[in-house]
């Protein structure tokens, strides 16, 4: 168990990846948490053992962005290094 936790929210709207019907936003949405997932290996704030956050938003599945929350600003910056990483 990776900890991580993912909210998508497209138009205004929460989508739950675990019971959303349309299988091309399924496909997008688990695209995304594997490919975040993968980066974030491992990763914890050295200070509270917690794992990132991950807030992807926009008005539809091809024009997210990615917001990352974190239990402190040190979370949230060794976050941010990961993802420009690749
Ligand atoms: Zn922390």
């Amino acid at each position: 168990m990776s900890g991580i936790h993912f909210a998508f929210l497209i138009g205004g709207e929460e989508i739950n990846p675990e019971t959303a019907e349309d299988p091309v936003q399924v496909d997008i949405m688990e695209q995304i948490m594997n490919n975040i997932t993968v980066r974030m290996e491992g990763l914890v704030c050295p200070e509270h053992q917690q794992a990132p956050r991950f807030l992807c938003s926009g008005d539809s599945f091809d024009d997210l962005s990615i917001e990352v929350h974190g239990c402190c600003e040190q979370l949230v910056e060794l976050t941010r290094q990961r993802m420009e990483s690749l």
